[in-house]
């Protein structure tokens, strides 16, 4: 008998690695609580449901979301080859008609003979393996009789409590974040220079840890007008409940009066501009969001604000007026591992006590994004794979865009870890640099393109079908 693997959620992650696991010849038990407890932004009983957007971003292939997307296809990937053949037109990107896509993926597992997906909420995990279900009709919670050979958990950002809870238990209560509270975050190279000075507080003359953005009086006051009249995302009750108590965004300080950002993240004490040899009247810092320094995030600006107006008011700082956005700030309710300090390459849970191995996969991972979560449930079953066969996980090279991510995600020395979506910013730079953006972007397409293909033949993994993954 093949080994058996549970899975808890049958969203994009865990459709992704049922179906990959099943692919493999492994059985399957894929727990998802839908229909019978529902969530704040689903609406369907179906698998794989898109809860916002129904677009999976870009599909050129010098961006890092176009290199995930080849790279996903190399790999097999069930769900992007299902996005494609529901693609509706979208310019340069791959959006979907959600029904349609949904509805295949949810077709293909139960239809699988390997893949048994059974309606209840997972409320706990003992140490034996075992989960602990609340099922329909079933007033109380009971343990199934028996673990399976590995777990994987990809029960997304709005994990119900009775799981967030017990993934807290298991991985120390410091470790598991329930908001998603982040700051903007630009590329190194579209900053102006001639503006931004590195320095760090009191420290004058010394090369800082930090970048300033130096504000005018007049300048400060026009930002912050911009500022609080901004449209915001909609807020709904369950993406602000509790979150204003904990980490307030810059708006809302912006609201308090005209001087509160001023004595907040944008004090300029111990800062010295070195063109006027004088302190700023505001000042943003902007720090180093990779080892590399290629991006840098803006301390203390986590938002509200939609994406277009981001661009539109951020870019108002002096400094950033051209500045492009690696990743836009966001605030919502959003279930992540500190992943850098609890996850291996292979999304493994490094220490569980748990007698099975226990896989992490989607946004509970600390990926951010439709095809990140597709991509990381793919990992995951090639962990789980590698895990049950007794192979070695061959980590995805750090050249591909889904290598850097989870280098990135999985690496200790990450401090602070938001949700991260592939992007330029955290890519292994090149040996050799390249100062033209876009000849860069190509630079790293090919190389990422060249990495994938090793990759993917000399782990014996082929693309799913021939006939869909004709457009690599
Ligand atoms: C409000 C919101 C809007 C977003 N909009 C976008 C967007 O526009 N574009 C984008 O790229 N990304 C977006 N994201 C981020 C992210 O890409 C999606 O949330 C994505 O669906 C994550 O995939 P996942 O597989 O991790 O989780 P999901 O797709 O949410 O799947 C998790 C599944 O687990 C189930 N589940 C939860 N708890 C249990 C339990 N205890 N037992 C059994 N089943 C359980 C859930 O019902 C769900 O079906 C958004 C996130 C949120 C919260």
């Amino acid at each position: 008998m093949s080994a058996r693997v549970d899975i808890i959620g049958a969203g994009l992650a865990g459709s992704e690695a049922a179906l990959q696991l099943a692919h493999r010849g492994y059985r399957v038990r894929l727990f998802e609580m839908r229909p019978f407890v529902s969530t704040d932004v689903h609406v369907s009983d179906r698998c794989a449901e898109l809860v916002c957007s129904n677009s999976l971003k870009s599909l050129k292939s010098d961006s890092a979301a176009g290199m995930l997307k080849y790279e996903l296809t190399r790999l097999g990937s069930y769900l992007l080859c299902e996005a494609f053949d529901a693609a509706v037109p979208a310019g340069g990107a791959l959006a979907v008609d959600r029904e349609i896509f949904s509805e295949r993926i949810t077709a293909a597992i139960d239809d699988h003979p390997l893949i048994d997906r059974v309606v209840a909420e997972v409320c706990d995990i003992t140490p034996e393996g075992k989960l602990v279900l609340r099922e329909p009709d079933h007033e109380e919670a009971t343990v199934l009789s028996d673990a399976s050979d590995a777990l994987i958990v990809a029960s997304g950002p709005l994990t119900s409590d009775t799981l967030a809870q017990s993934l807290q238990r298991l991985t120390g209560h410091e470790q598991l974040s329930f908001y998603d509270a982040a700051a903007p975050i630009v590329y190194t190279d579209s900053l102006d220079f001639d503006c931004v000075f590195s320095q760090s507080r009191y420290e004058q003359g010394a090369e800082g840890d930090y970048l300033n953005a130096p504000l005018n009086q007049e300048e400060y006051e026009r930002f912050i007008d911009a500022l609080i009249n901004a449209e915001c995302v909609i807020k709904k009750d369950f993406e602000t409940k509790d979150l204003f108590q904990a980490c307030q965004p810059i708006e809302e300080i912006a609201r308090k009066g005209l001087d509160a950002p001023r004595f907040g993240p944008l004090k300029p004490v111990g800062l010295i501009d070195p063109r006027t040899y004088r302190r700023p009247w505001a000042v943003v810092q902007l720090r180093a969001e990779d080892a590399h320094k290629q991006s840098y995030n803006l301390v203390g600006f986590q938002t509200n604000l939609t994406f277009p107006e981001q661009r539109r008011v951020f870019r108002m700082i002096p400094g950033l007026e051209h500045a492009e956005f690696a990743r836009y700030g966001v605030m919502h309710r959003n279930t992540f591992l500190n992943a850098p300090v609890l996850l291996s390459a292979d999304l493994r849970l490094k220490d569980a006590s748990i007698a099975v191995p226990v896989f992490v996969a989607g946004q509970v991972s600390g990926t951010e994004g439709y095809t990140e979560a597709i991509a990381s449930g793919l990992v995951a079953s090639l962990g789980v794979d590698a895990a049950l066969s007794g192979k070695t996980f061959e980590p995805l090279p750090v050249e591909t865009a889904l290598g850097s991510l989870l280098a990135y995600a999985t690496n200790p020395q990450t401090t602070d870890y938001q949700p991260m979506h592939v992007n330029f910013g955290i890519a292994q730079p090149l040996e050799t640099p390249i100062r033209n953006k876009k000849q860069r972007y190509a630079a790293y397409a090919q190389r990422g393109k060249a990495a994938i293909d090793e990759y993917a033949e000399k782990q014996g993994i082929a693309p799913l079908s021939e006939g869909r993954t004709a457009w690599i």
